[in-house]
């Protein structure tokens, strides 16, 4: 017998634990049994469609059940599953981890699972590296106010989302938060660009009094997602880069979120023409199929630890390092990057998708609309409590699934959405709009 949406939904109750979820919560508002995916589309027990606007939380490039990604997976299960990396090598990850150096030219890279683990793979190789250098007092970090970069205790610790982090406080180390560049937090009149600069302003004073005790400043490139897409200019990164370097301290681009063309270019750091200490992948770059991060470095980082000594190697392991499978979904999202042309077919779709958000840009409800590369958000003027859970589950009766962050509406397609989608996508929300009540 077919199981229906409500056995599967009891079931889970019983059995699992949601993330980012209060468990009571979901009484009133039950989670998406989900069946199958095709394209954008995911599929319930009943065979309900819903749009995933959000690339389920980020992850999705390519559509679910990709043709071409199914087919390279098919492939390598035949060959290998998985086999331990330390000691042991194979192709997937050799032709990954090559192709990732020459996207980003900074190399030798470095596998992990998810992106805090990634994140947390930067923090210590950071550390590292100083102390390997004879720096053992700069240890400490700077991140951007409201940044986001995972919730493992390292990750946590440069995360700076009170919610997440008042339970666990007690865990984490201490870190120093700067001004972030989020152009919502500029003075009236005042441009991104101008914005920016005065952040960066702020970033210097900090580095000119704590440099000495610090080994790295980690952001979020261009776009601060979970403050609720927070965007800022380039010049801020450009701006960090230099600072970095005068005052001896790495730059940590957690592209996590941002990486595999989510901004236009294909790493978001590109838009400021610099080159990270450390790049930290993860999400999009299985295309959403299996858990995978990778943080790849500079040279001179690398040659830190290349010594005779085994204390002065990088020590960190996880089981499923450079596991074969996700390195050969990675490999099949670089080629669709290459075959399709992806960057330059989504400028042409962010054009067409800004013409049918027209009318939502213009809503009187509709305060700081923003878009960058096939990211889009606004925040919604005088949102009722419990606004974001309320627009989601009004959104799922209408076939979108779409989860506002706060007061803060984004759309974050896979990019395989077509024109009649993204109609769909805007004018569900434009009606969800009309009807919130103020
Ligand atoms: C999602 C995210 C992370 C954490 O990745 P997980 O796979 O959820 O651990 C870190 N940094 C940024 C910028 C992210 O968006």
């Amino acid at each position: 017998m077919d199981m229906s949406n409500a056995d599967w939904l009891d079931r889970s109750r019983r059995a699992l634990w949601h993330p980012c979820s209060q468990m009571k919560h979901l009484e009133q508002a039950p989670p998406l049994p989900i069946a199958s995916g095709s394209g954008p589309w995911l599929v319930d027990y009943e065979g309900q469609r819903y749009l995933d606007a959000i690339s389920s939380w980020w992850v999705n490039l390519f559509g679910h059940a990709n043709a071409r990604i199914n087919a390279a997976l098919r492939d390598q299960l035949e060959r290998i599953e998985h086999v331990i990396l330390a000691g042991c090598t194979h192709g997937p990850v050799v032709e990954l981890s090559e192709r990732l150096a020459a996207l980003t030219g900074l190399g030798h890279a470095f596998y992990g699972s998810d992106g805090a683990s990634a994140t947390e793979i930067a923090l210590k190789m950071s550390t590292h590296y100083w102390r390997n250098q004879g720096h053992p007092q700069k240890h400490g970090f700077i991140s951007l106010k409201n940044g986001y970069h995972g919730e493992t205790l390292g990750a946590l610790s440069v995360t700076d989302v009170p919610l997440f982090k008042e339970a666990y406080a007690s865990l984490l180390c201490s870190t120093r938060q700067v001004m972030s560049p989020d152009w919502r937090l500029a003075e009236a009149g005042e441009s991104a660009h101008d914005y920016a600069l005065r952040a960066a302003v702020s970033l210097e004073m900090l580095l000119a009094q704590h440099a000495d005790e610090t080994a790295a400043l980690i952001v979020e490139p261009l776009v601060q997602g979970a403050a609720g897409m927070g965007m800022y200019h380039p010049v801020y990164l450009a701006r960090a880069r230099q600072l970095c370097d005068a005052y001896g301290v790495h730059l940590i681009a957690d592209e996590i979120a941002v990486g595999f063309g989510r901004t236009g270019t294909m790493f978001a750091c590109e838009q400021a023409n610099i080159r990270a200490d450390f790049m930290c992948l993860s999400k999009g770059i299985t295309g959403g199929y299996l858990p995978l991060s990778c943080v790849l470095t500079q040279d001179a980082v690398y040659a830190a630890f290349y010594d005779d000594a085994t204390a002065r190697g990088f020590l960190h392991s996880h089981s499923y390092t450079g596991n074969p499978l996700a390195c050969r979904a990675a490999l099949a999202v670089l080629d669709i990057f290459d075959e399709d042309g992806v960057l330059q077919a989504n400028r042409e779709k962010a054009a067409l998708f800004n013409q049918c958000l027209l009318p939502l840009a213009a809503h009187r409800r509709v305060r700081h609309f923003r878009h960058l590369g096939m990211i889009w958000a606004f925040e919604v003027a005088n949102a009722p409590p419990a606004f974001a859970q309320d627009f989601h589950q009004r959104a799922l009766a209408k076939g979108l699934f779409i989860r506002p962050i706060g007061d803060t509406v984004y759309f974050m397609p896979p990019y395989v959405i077509d024109v009649a989608e993204m109609q769909l996508m805007s004018s569900v929300t434009l009606e969800l709009l009309e009807a919130t009540p103020e």
